[in-house]
């Protein structure tokens, strides 16, 4: 009696522990449920390069097509990558070819489980980190001043029109220094503000955007004028429906807010501070193993979902020499329900998003009944009686688990 799933995901698979961890979520728990065609990439490294990188725009273009990918991590190779695989060229990382095919928003989540202690205690909800991952520092131009001299920045229309020409002092420099020039489009903000204000409705949690408009009256005040627009005209009704909120704070407002928070509600922020603040949000929260990463597009309808951890290499070192090893494989399981999840929410399909909610709920009561991996294991107080699972245990016996639940 397996669920039918009535359109396809977009599956793409990766490379070393979390691969093999990725076959087993398969075999375990997705074919033996689920009546659903799955359109398969391997975006293992071997075949990237074998393929020249083009399995991986084909991957990006399935998930334009069919709304839904799930994908397992993958190497992104640097120089010692290039002679391990014997590379034909350092292939850009697969996260980015795909976002920049797609174009959405990051938004990184916590898996809570009550059992695992937090570092920040009172963190009982998850909070959510909507990263705006176009421009500002990571396509900026930086550089440094050897000598004394004025520094400008000059903007000249294409129309060469002197009316709209503008030339903007930076600095004089009396002695040398550093420099930099940055931007930013209204296009990417407004679909940065679209893609969170529909992601907090699907979530149903408020959403808080952080920029410093005080100090960035133009930079950031366009942010800040954006979601304000935006939320006005299309969404505040719809959020006072559901009994939550859009507000923006000054970005060192926000940090104290969230440390003293319960957590529960989506952060907005601008592309470096997502990038700092996602990392201390995971160390907060406990594990990486216990963080899920996913991409959506501004409508809200095109969505892929991953682990935010990588490949987890020295895990898969000593699998291959045949040691046995306790990887924690909830991230990439989630990613899996995540996934389903979002098919049923666009297929309207009550079967599938049972399932999937149901794998979720029996995963984390298993490990609140005391069944973990090594990484969750030490977070928890020493306690002589409890023991940890290796992967494959740990998975066999939440497939048991999960059977007893369902039923079947
Ligand atoms: P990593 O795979 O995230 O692992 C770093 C360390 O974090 C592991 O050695 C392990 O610590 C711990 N860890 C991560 N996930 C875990 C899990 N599920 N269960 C238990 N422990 C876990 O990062 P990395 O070693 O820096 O990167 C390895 C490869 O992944 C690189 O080639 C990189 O390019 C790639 N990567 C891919 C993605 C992606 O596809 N989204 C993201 C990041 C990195 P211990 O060894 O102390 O147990
Ligand atoms: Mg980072």
């Amino acid at each position: 009696m397996k669920i039918k799933v009535d359109n396809p995901i977009v599956e793409m698979d990766g490379d070393e522990m979390a691969r093999v961890i990725w076959g087993y979520i398969k075999k375990y728990f997705i074919y033996p449920y689920l009546d659903i065609k799955i359109i398969y990439f391997d975006l293992g490294l071997k075949n990237r390069d074998y393929t020249n990188d083009k399995i991986t725009i084909d991957a990006a273009k399935a998930i334009i097509k069919y709304n839904v990918g799930v994908k397992c991590a993958t190497i992104t190779p640097d120089k010692k990558r290039m002679e391990e695989f014997h590379l034909k060229k350092m292939w850009k990382s697969p996260n980015g070819t795909i976002r920049n095919i797609i174009n959405g928003t990051i938004f990184r989540e916590p898996i809570i489980i009550n059992k695992i202690p937090k570092f920040v205690k009172n963190w009982k909800n998850p909070i959510c980190i909507a990263r705006h991952a176009y421009a500002d520092q990571y396509d900026s131009v930086d550089f440094s001043i050897e000598n004394k001299g004025k520094l400008y920045i000059h903007f000249i229309p294409d129309d060469l029109s002197k009316y709209n020409e503008k030339k903007f002092t930076i600095h004089h420099f009396k002695s040398p220094g550093i420099g930099m020039g940055m931007y930013n489009t209204e296009k990417s903000i407004y679909n940065f503000a679209l893609s969170c204000f529909n992601y907090s409705i699907y979530k149903k949690y408020s959403l808080f955007l952080s920029t410093k408009n005080t100090i960035l009256k133009y930079y950031d005040g366009k942010y800040v004028d954006i979601f304000k627009d935006l939320y006005k005209s299309k969404f505040e009704s719809k959020f006072k429906k559901l009994n939550i909120k859009y507000e923006h704070y000054l970005i060192d407002d926000m940090v104290s807010k969230v440390i003293k928070s319960n957590g529960g509600f989506i952060w907005a922020c601008k592309n470096y501070d997502g990038d700092v603040q996602s990392d201390c949000i995971a160390q907060g929260f406990g594990s990486l193993g216990m963080m899920t990463s996913i991409l959506l597009t501004s409508d809200g309808k095109t969505f892929k979902s991953e682990a935010a951890h990588g490949t987890i290499t020295r895990h898969y070192r000593k699998y291959k020499k045949g040691i046995i090893t306790s990887t924690n494989p909830i991230a990439l399981l989630f990613s899996w329900t995540q996934a389903l999840k979002h098919r049923a929410f666009l297929d309207k399909n009550k079967n599938l998003k049972f399932f999937s909610e149901t794998v979720e709920k029996s995963c984390k009561e298993f490990v609140e009944r005391g069944n973990m991996t090594k990484d969750l294991f030490f977070l928890t107080e020493k306690n002589n009686e409890l023991k940890y699972l290796d992967t494959k245990s740990f998975i066999k016996k939440l497939k048991i688990f999960l059977q007893k639940k369902l039923g079947y």
